[in-house]
């Protein structure tokens, strides 16, 4: 569904992706893993149209969405929730929640607010609280429901569960679990390692802007090597 081949990203003189590769195939759970700094955020960027490769292709559905303006890749089906969440602090979970959205896919059943709060019933008991109010994780479930509100055919999330106590981190596990059993395809970056193995179906890991390992979560938990080498947990 979404292909990166050769992918190159700059800020300004300095180049932070090295020909970064990844495929995310339809239905799946794809994770991007590397240390801080490596160039997770910069690939998601990429990917978004926030930030414009000078080399490289990315494919969504075959089509090549390089350098594309951000709103255009977002209209075709492609779904963020930000690192830091990024909800806004003076609307509504409401507000927040109904200022962005649109129907962007042909789904029989398309998100809406009903459905993003049977989803999250905990949103339903904030609806009026400012986001600011929130805890974290209830920040977290409201950049979730913002970007189901698009009815993206894929969801980015970066670092998914950064910041979030045991407990909360599980639901949004168990609620991307669920994402992903509904057909939903998800990219998601994060360090939680062994628990986003559970849900995941294939791993990058990456360093200093490119790929250095691809496996499935069998091949990534049976080498715990791995993790300490690149990961460094
Ligand atoms: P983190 O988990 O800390 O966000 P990351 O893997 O997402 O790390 P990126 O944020 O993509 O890493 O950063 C990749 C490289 O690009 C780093 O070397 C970083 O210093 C550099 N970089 C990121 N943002 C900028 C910027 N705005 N200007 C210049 N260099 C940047």
């Amino acid at each position: 569904m979404l292909e990166l081949s050769g992918v190159e990203t700059s800020y300004g003189s300095i180049q932070a992706l090295f020909g970064m590769t990844l495929r995310a195939d339809q239905g799946q759970v794809t994770t991007l893993l590397g240390r801080n700094g490596m160039g997770k955020t910069t690939t998601v960027s990429s990917i978004m149209g926030i930030l414009k490769p000078h080399a490289g292709t990315i494919r969504f559905e075959g089509h090549e969405i390089q350098g594309q303006p951000a709103y255009v890749i977002a209209k075709q089906g492609l779904g963020l929730v930000p690192e830091g969440r990024q909800v806004f602090p003076n609307l509504s979970v409401r507000e927040n929640l109904i200022a962005t959205a649109a129907n962007y896919s042909t789904d029989a059943t398309p998100w809406n607010l009903e459905r993003v709060l049977d989803f999250f019933p905990r949103l339903r008991e904030r609806l009026d609280n400012m986001g600011s109010q929130l805890s974290g994780g209830e920040q977290q479930m409201l950049a979730i429901g913002r970007a189901l509100m698009l009815n993206p055919k894929l969801i980015i999330l970066d670092e998914a569960t950064e910041g979030l106590a045991p407990l909360i981190r599980q639901e949004i596990w168990n609620r991307l679990g669920e994402l992903k059993q509904s057909g939903l395809t998800i990219l998601l970056i994060d360090k939680n390692i062994d628990e986003l193995s559970r849900i995941a179906d294939r791993h990058y890991i990456i360093e200093k802007g490119r790929v250095v390992w691809e496996g499935d979560s069998a091949a990534l938990t049976a080498d715990p090597e791995l993790k300490l080498k690149y990961l460094g947990v």
